[in-house]
């Protein structure tokens, strides 16, 4: 049986925002974690339907009009979410069919270590979304233990190294401080993580 993605959408011809060149977002629909703050809340299965179903071959007919920016660039696709790596049999039958591409991926690393190791082989640049390393902050800001994202964050360094991994340490209101962020950051270098992209999360009223 074909593997699918189901998506609540995608966003064509992003510059430089989240890879390098050209990338097109494309986001899955379904999420382990239960952020206080969801950005695409629409992601969770509980609350929408998918408004597509993709199989590798109708993502590549869809996306491939950008092709040749994303040769000309070094671009391709930034697979995010939700959470992309809850599908890993798509994204290694899609990335068969673009072999050319660049792959990106948006993770929480909330997910088996297997489609980590899966992932490992296959995406050029990970941005982990780690939120924070205070287990007690971690589990009221999402809902879940920390143990799983970090044990994965760790197996990724192993498998990867530090250049392709970029951490995400938000400052969330009411969660964390940036006394706790520098703590999170600090631990994150004695694992080996040397790239992170540190900023503020602006609440919109209706989220509080
Ligand atoms: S990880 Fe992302 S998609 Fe999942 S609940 Fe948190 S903010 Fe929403």
């Amino acid at each position: 049986m074909k593997p699918i993605f189901p998506s609540i959408g995608y966003s064509r011809l992003r510059m430089e925002v989240d890879g390098e060149g050209v990338t097109t977002l494309v986001c899955a629909q379904g999420c382990p974690l239960r952020c206080k703050y969801c950005i695409n809340p629409e992601s969770s299965r509980d609350r929408g339907r998918p408004r597509y179903i993709f199989t590798p071959e109708s993502l590549y007919e869809a996306v491939k009009i950008d092709s040749l920016y994303f040769l000309a660039t070094g671009g391709g696709i930034m697979f995010g979410g939700g959470e992309p790596l809850l599908y890993p049999d798509f994204i290694e039958e899609f990335a068969k069919l673009a072999p050319d591409w660049k792959l990106y991926c948006e993770t929480s690393l909330w997910v088996s270590p297997r489609a980590v190791e899966r992932a490992a082989q296959i995406v050029d640049h990970f941005a982990v979304d780690i939120k924070e390393t205070d287990p007690e902050i971690y589990r009221s800001y999402t809902g879940r233990p920390f143990d799983r994202a970090g044990e994965n964050l760790r197996l990724l360094l192993s498998l990867v190294g530090a250049d392709r991994i970029t951490v995400r340490l938000p400052l969330i209101p009411g969660y964390n401080t940036d006394a706790h962020r520098d703590r999170s950051e600090a631990l994150l270098r004695e694992w080996g993580v040397t790239r992170f992209d540190r900023f503020n999360y602006v609440i919109k009223e209706k989220n509080r």
